[in-house]
């Protein structure tokens, strides 16, 4: 009896059973769907979870700086100029001059004068006339090549206080266009020959006027000697010292004079390096003569 009654005990949970497996069965689809469907969400939060962990550490500041309430404009400034000079290369304290040679090129001065800036690993600038450059277009090309900086110093060495203000601009452009047919690029500074200029004169000319500071007189066959004390006894930073690539004592007085400059501290560069390193912008129309300090 009691094997009977655990054969139907067996048979109603076999019925009870099929019966759920029946009901389960029609209710399947549902079922996978919500499975395939929580499988799909787990696989985009898995991916979505690498995608968080691999993506570039500038994915994840730009996500960051989203969630961050907007900052105001006068902060953002305030920040971008910090980090400019905490990536910035520190600006030289070191003090300088500017070396300046004028009325070349030539193929004889002009080249030793180069050979003794080499050596030393100096930059200068030199301020060419015009009718000079083709015949020494290698020179330029040199001058161009070694670093230096060229200048214009007029096509045929007028004094600008005698020609007007057309003949001036001619006497500029002239000479800019000779020097950029051969280097591929025009001089932005232009020296004044004999230095003379007025503020009414460079108010005309669309270029910034450089004159100097310290003048050993090289042209006046000085002696090389007082060149030298003349330039020490007046270094000072910021100067800018005229020399012309046009005689032997000037050679002799640039060999020996570069070497003494650097013992004291100095470093020598082209005009326009020397005002950069300074931060001061070069305008057009305006006379320089040193860089105040
Ligand atoms: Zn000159």
């Amino acid at each position: 009896m009691k094997d009977k009654q655990k054969i139907n005990d067996n048979i109603i949970i076999m019925i009870i059973i099929i019966t759920y497996l029946i009901i389960n069965s029609t209710l399947g689809t549902a079922n996978f769907t919500v499975l395939h469907n929580n499988i799909e969400s787990n696989f985009f939060c898995f991916k979505k979870s690498n995608y968080i962990m691999y993506k570039s550490p500038h994915i994840i500041k730009k996500e960051d700086s989203k969630k961050e309430p907007k900052k105001k404009p006068e902060l953002e400034n305030k920040e971008k100029k910090s980090k400019v000079v905490e990536v910035g290369i520190p600006k030289t304290k070191k003090k300088a001059i500017a070396l300046t040679f004028d009325d070349g090129p030539n193929n004889n001065y002009t080249l030793q004068i180069l050979d003794i800036l080499k050596e030393n690993e100096v930059t200068a600038t030199f301020f060419v006339l015009g009718n000079k450059v083709n015949k020494y277009a290698n020179v330029i090309k040199r001058i161009h090549i070694e670093g230096h900086e060229i200048g214009n110093h007029s096509y045929n060495h007028p004094s600008f206080r005698k020609i007007n203000n057309n003949n001036i601009n001619k006497q500029i452009e002239m000479t800019n266009t000779n020097i950029y047919n051969i280097i591929g690029e025009s001089p932005s500074l232009v020296r004044p020959p004999y230095g003379q200029i007025t503020k009414k004169i460079a108010s005309s000319i669309t270029y910034p006027l450089i004159l100097w500071s310290i003048d050993p007189k090289d042209w006046n066959s000085t002696p090389v000697l007082k060149m030298q004390n003349n330039i020490i006894d007046n270094l000072k930073d910021g100067r800018i010292i005229i020399l012309h690539d046009s005689y032997k004592n000037t050679v002799i007085l640039v060999k020996n004079i570069i070497p003494q400059i650097k013992a004291l501290g100095y470093d020598i560069v082209a005009v326009s390096e020397l005002f950069s390193r300074n931060d001061v912008k070069l305008e057009t129309g305006n006379i320089y003569r040193e860089i105040k300090k």
